[in-house]
């Protein structure tokens, strides 16, 4: 389990990751393990992935209709 980090301007202990200090309010009293932001970034890649996918997906469809249609 994570350990607890203190407060740095109460110095009080924060369990786990909070958007403000229990003790003082203080915003943002633990940093975002690295990990969030390398998670945050893989999502983003695959939604971009799977965007460009569906669109190259979309004009192979079209190109076959069109084709059928030549013929
Ligand atoms: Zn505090």
């Amino acid at each position: 389990m994570a350990r607890d980090r203190l407060c740095p301007r109460c110095k009080a202990a924060i369990r786990g990751y909070v958007d403000a200090c229990p003790s003082c309010g203080f915003e943002k009293p633990v940093a975002l393990p690295w990990h969030v932001y390398g998670l945050m970034v893989l999502i983003f890649v695959a939604a971009m992935w799977f965007l460009i996918d569906l669109e190259s997906i979309a004009r192979a469809i079209l190109s076959v209709r069109d084709g059928l249609r030549a013929m």
